[in-house]
């Protein structure tokens, strides 16, 4: 589908999506730029020229806010005749505010992919006639914002070079963890049904991706709203699934009951990867966080997971001076985390969100010294990930090649670690018997690169 831009020539919509925050935006950025591409837009960089930037946003703290506003204000002085679409959470929660915002176009939301295909192109989802007048001539789309998942566009060519798909399952969350936004904002629970998940991935299978990741704004609640639970999809998964491996996103650890692991380890299927969301190594800052289990529960599962799963790479997010943070509860935490089998940390500062009760909490932590923090738990974090690579040394490992440049081709292990396996001399990137990008392949690790931040590997039984 064509746009009339000028002189009443067919042209080429060229769309530009930038993505901010979690996994789940960035699976329905992809599912965005896919169903636009099969529409005939040319999808580019948000620094390139296009008729229209759609910035799918993120709302977990006043910070994202802030964020999100500035790319729209540079946008808009840089492209003044482009039209700009906001998307995403920061869209959902504050439309009607945004609706007048100088410079924004349009505020739609993104679980509808089609919502957002007709303000764009004027077409629906279906491929069908166009709904509504193309952006270029429209101000916003005045339907409320659907709750609905969109599955993957179903017009996807067979593309060999295919490696790994962001699946979103899941949408909304009704936790009540006091630094979050999201259960105000996506209340509603809403699962892909279990035979949506199955023909999706099918699908996803049949044009050439090798990986699935599941994800969801709270992966863990998948199901709930219709009497069924994530542990029922993957065991479905198990036996159903078409594609080669699935990654499991994130999931809080009172949501990886012994059985859900048992399933993992016993189906080649998952990868040995689990990012546990676990905030806090502190039972009391976990309380005034109110998340729903304490460092027992943590324990428990984590050393379960290990003694299942050896190989498991295990990664967890922290959030460093929450409101009250002391000292001692940090010395503690810090205790806490290297007596753990985690491989790696993400660490976020706490940063104030307007409208969550973390605002009314006491003895706020200063900036400087939630920094400072932060710092402390990343050398931690990272000594942590080096070890976990420097022990995969020696193993055999499935990688799916994603690129080949300057002589060496770059992939992820199941186990995700990130690998590079240096192609014999003169091969100009590719080489018979090695991966083709989007192949798997059998590797041995031979080392870690620290400089690359890389395992070096040899390849040791090619196959397609
Ligand atoms: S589980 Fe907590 S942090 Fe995650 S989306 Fe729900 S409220 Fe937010």
């Amino acid at each position: 589908m064509c746009s009339v831009l000028a002189n009443n020539q067919p042209k080429a919509l060229r769309v530009a999506v930038e993505t901010l925050g979690c996994r789940s935006n960035y699976a329905d950025s992809v599912s965005l730029q896919a169903a636009l591409l099969e529409r005939g837009a040319v999808t580019c960089g948000f620094d390139s020229v296009a008729d229209v930037y759609v910035l799918n946003t993120c709302t977990i703290t006043d910070a994202a806010d802030r964020e999100a506003m500035k790319i729209v204000r540079q946008v808009r002085a840089r492209a003044p005749h482009a039209k700009v679409v906001l998307t995403g959470c920061l869209a959902q929660s504050r439309r009607a505010a945004l609706e007048g915002y100088p410079g924004i176009d349009a505020v739609v939301g993104l679980s509808s992919k089609s919502e957002i295909l007709a303000v764009i192109l004027g077409v629906n989802d279906a491929g069908g006639e166009p709904e509504t007048e193309p952006i270029v001539q429209l101000a916003s789309l005045k339907s409320p914002i659907s709750h609905q998942i969109a599955g993957p566009s179903r017009t996807m060519g067979e593309i060999a070079t295919r490696a790994r798909y962001h699946l979103r399952i899941q949408d909304g969350c009704r936790n009540c963890c006091t630094y979050c936004i999201i259960p105000q904002i996506k209340n509603e629970l809403s699962s892909r049904s279990a035979e949506d998940v199955l023909d999706d991935i099918r699908y996803l299978a049949s044009v050439g991706y090798r990986e699935i990741v599941l994800t969801g704004t709270h992966l863990g609640a998948y199901g709930e709203e219709r009497g069924s639970s994530l542990m029922e999809l993957l065991s479905l998964l198990a036996g159903k699934s078409a594609v080669r491996r699935i990654r499991i996103s994130s999931l809080d650890p009172n949501e990886l009951c012994p059985e859900v692991i048992d399933l993992i380890a016993e189906n080649e299927l998952f990868c040995a990867h689990l990012h546990v969301c676990i905030q806090s190594f502190s039972d009391s800052v976990l309380k005034r966080m109110n998340r729903r289990y304490r460092m027992e529960d943590v324990r428990e599962i984590l050393w379960y997971i290990n003694n299942k799963l050896p190989r498991c790479c295990i990664g967890s997010d922290v959030i460093t001076g929450f409101p009250g943070e002391s000292r001692q509860e940090v010395d503690k935490a810090i205790e806490e985390f290297l007596g753990l089998p985690i491989s790696y940390l993400h660490v976020f500062p706490y940063s104030e969100r307007a409208g969550t009760p973390a605002l009314r909490l006491k003895d706020s932590v200063p900036v400087v010294e939630r920094r400072r923090r932060a710092a402390l738990w990343r050398k931690h974090g990272e000594a942590r990930r080096r070890d976990f690579l420097q022990g995969c040394a020696g193993r055999e490992l499935e990688i799916i090649a994603e690129r080949a440049v300057g002589g060496a081709i770059y992939g992820t292990s199941r186990e995700y670690a990130p690998v590079k396996l240096p192609l014999p001399k003169g091969s100009n990137n590719v080489f018979a018997g090695y991966p083709a990008v989007g192949a798997t392949a059998i590797v041995r690790a031979v080392a870690f690169n620290e400089s690359e931040k890389k395992l070096i590997c040899q390849l040791s039984n090619p196959e397609n």
